[in-house]
């Protein structure tokens, strides 16, 4: 878990005191900042640089690559040998991203080494995610989504979590619209996952429930206000939460998919599958078209036409790759409930 949190309107000007007793020597602490605020000036001017503190924009133009993390880690030893800590300010890909170069700058080898389950071996450097997205649940989750050469699979480990998280509503308020949709659904996605997954318990369902509760209260509603944002930044919380003892399910299996070959975004790509999983998750596929319809978004439709029977491989590999998404999603027998032929057809329909 999380070990610091601070929440509110406004949060972000605290930073500076936050980060001030986690400063070692002369160790620079390192700002990942997403591309997106690559101009916005007045947000870099808010950013507590001191002594040889670095400034790197991130680009998350594609979601990141363990090979983007590796040479971030090098050249940050090349120039500092170690820092005081890596801060993410950014979406999920960002977080991640701190996350990853966090732990790369003390654990050997490479970061592909380290995509699955508890392969990281000692903790990373000090570590805090500033989230300008609400969605994802990269802010409390004890992994880091990265694509590799061989998969695209997270560094899921005790280690992975962020020391410090800073939530201030005022980040998120200037999200483009369709990708503030299409990443909110990635939290109501993960509600409907978790909460209709074999693996739920009382601590998944508690946190599930209140996360899919705000995600209602704010898609099903027709304004979106401050408040609508400072609720979607706590549904992105407990979404999040809900995960960390349970798991997500068929939407993110089959997404995972996409976004290996395709190199389609986690959000909007969790969105083109759900919309088609009316088998699996009916009262869920049926709420969220409705979002869609109130929200007057639009989900993209033949992503799959004309890639070739390599392709599709490529994708189903990927995707019944992801076990643990699959008990969840439909049980122990999971191998007996969906085959590469079914998983074809769905990946045609996309
Ligand atoms: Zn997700």
């Amino acid at each position: 878990m999380v070990d610091y949190v601070v929440y509110g309107r406004g949060a972000f000007n605290q930073l500076d005191a936050i980060l001030a007793p986690r400063r070692t020597g002369d160790a620079p602490m390192i700002f990942l900042l997403d591309h997106q605020f690559e101009q916005a000036a007045d947000l870099h001017a808010r950013i507590p640089l001191r002594g040889n503190d670095q400034l790197i924009i991130a680009d998350v133009t594609n979601e990141p690559k363990t090979s983007y993390v590796d040479a971030l880690a090098d050249q940050l030893k090349d120039t500092f040998g170690t820092v005081s800590g890596i801060i993410g300010i950014g979406g999920g890909s960002v977080m991640d991203l701190a996350k990853a170069v966090a732990l790369m700058m003390t654990n050997p080898g490479k970061a592909q080494d380290y995509q699955g389950w508890d392969l990281v071996k000692v903790s990373g450097v000090y570590k805090a995610g500033i989230p300008t997205l609400s969605g994802t649940g990269a802010e409390v989750s004890r992994t880091c989504v990265l694509t590799g050469p061989e998969r695209k699979l997270g560094m899921n480990s005790d280690f992975t979590p962020f020391d410090q998280i800073v939530l201030d509503p005022d980040l998120i308020k200037s999200a483009p619209v369709n990708q503030r949709f299409y990443t909110g659904m990635d939290c109501y996605i993960h509600c409907i996952e978790s909460l209709e997954g074999t693996y739920l318990n009382a601590f998944s369902k508690s946190y599930g429930e209140k996360a899919l509760e705000l995600c209602q209260e704010i898609f099903l509603t027709p304004d979106w206000t401050d408040e609508s944002d400072e609720k979607l930044m706590m549904a992105s919380y407990f979404g999040g939460m809900s995960i960390a003892y349970s798991q997500v399910g068929v939407a993110h299996a089959v997404s995972y998919g996409l976004s290996y070959l395709l190199g389609t975004k986690h959000g909007i790509g969790n969105c083109i599958v759900f919309n088609h999983l009316e088998e699996y998750y009916p009262k869920g596929v049926a709420e969220f078209k409705e979002m869609v319809r109130r929200n007057n978004i639009h989900i993209p439709e033949g992503i799959c036409a004309g890639l070739s029977d390599a392709d599709f491989d490529t994708m189903i590999n990927v995707s019944l790759g992801m076990k643990p998404l699959w008990e969840n999603a439909l049980g122990k027998d999971w191998e007996s409930k969906i085959s590469r032929e079914k998983l074809r057809a769905l990946y045609e329909r996309l």
